[in-house]
């Protein structure tokens, strides 16, 4: 775990945090590498470290730097959308028969991908529990559970489930344990933090913030695991992000933390109208609890 000297406000602007992607000119912008091959001085070797852009691309980098500083994390992967990125480390910790525990209340498009490739193609046994109910995750995990995914709050009924008490279960039996943390974000929860082996986001959301570029990250401590999903997604799955959507992002990410802040504001706001308005029966917002 990185332990940065900078706010998280700081490193969602600053392009040279990182010392990445500097260039002779001083850009304070990271500029689009769309070049697909880089230079080689012999067939597979450069001095600069790229090759092909589905390898390696240095605007992707400055991201993943980006992305790994925000989360307070060692690694980010990057990948072509949440689900490819959801794609690359299921594929990455997940054998054939393997058995899997995952939280009922999961974002949609997670269970058909769960179903389709757990499932039907690799043979696994996914078992969805109310993780909202920590003891409903105890009684599911045994011995053989390879992979916990849990997501909290989740997408869209904004369920939470106890991020460290499910880290406790996950180690006792070295499960693999990963967060989608997509809703809450970095600003709000880093379920590395957490005891998260892996956490997984789809950039397409509150990180890049402006609805023009679908994208999705991996983010670890874990070498093994970043080096596993870096492989699958150059290599296998072949969903690497464009160098364009790269720069998207990061020019999303400089007003991030702002847009966090007003958008907790403004959602208190509405949950607390409605959940006093005689016509709302129910109003899911985990903040009216605390508040
Ligand atoms: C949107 C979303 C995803 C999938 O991300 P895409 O970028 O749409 O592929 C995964 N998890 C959650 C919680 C989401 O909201």
């Amino acid at each position: 775990m990185i332990d940065s000297d900078y706010h998280l406000e700081t490193i969602a602007t600053r392009f040279d945090a990182t010392g990445e992607g500097e260039t002779d000119a001083g850009d304070v912008v990271s500029p689009i590498h769309l070049t697909t091959t880089h230079e080689m001085h012999s067939p597979g070797h450069s001095d600069h470290g790229y090759k092909y852009t589905r390898f390696g691309n240095p605007t992707r980098d400055v991201l993943e730097t980006r992305l790994a500083q925000l989360c307070g994390a060692e690694f980010a992967v990057t990948a072509a959308s949440g689900t490819a990125a959801m794609a690359a480390i299921c594929l990455s910790v997940i054998d054939g028969g393997d058995h899997v525990v995952a939280f009922d209340g999961i974002y949609g498009g997670t269970r058909v991908l769960f179903e389709d490739l757990l499932v039907d193609s690799l043979d696994a046994t996914v078992e969805y529990v109310d993780a909202t109910d920590t003891n409903a995750v105890e009684a599911a995990v045994t011995d053989e559970t390879a992979l916990i995914w849990m997501e909290s709050p989740t997408n869209p009924l904004l369920q939470l489930c106890d991020l460290s008490a499910i880290a406790e279960l996950a180690s006792a039996v070295d499960a693999t344990y990963v967060v989608d943390n997509t809703f809450a974000t970095p600003y709000f929860q880093r379920p590395l933090e957490h005891g998260a082996d892996a956490v997984v986001h789809s950039t397409t959301k509150y990180l890049n913030g402006h609805s023009d570029s679908m994208g999705g990250a991996v983010v670890t401590d874990n070498q093994a695991i970043a080096e596993a999903v870096t492989h699958t997604q150059a290599y296998d799955l072949g969903g690497t992000l464009a160098p364009f959507d790269c720069y998207l992002t990061l020019r999303g990410l400089r007003t991030f933390p702002l847009r966090m802040d007003r958008h907790e504001t403004n959602a208190a706001e509405i949950a607390t109208y409605l959940d006093d308005h005689p016509a709302v029966v129910q109003v899911n917002y985990p903040g009216l609890r605390v508040s």
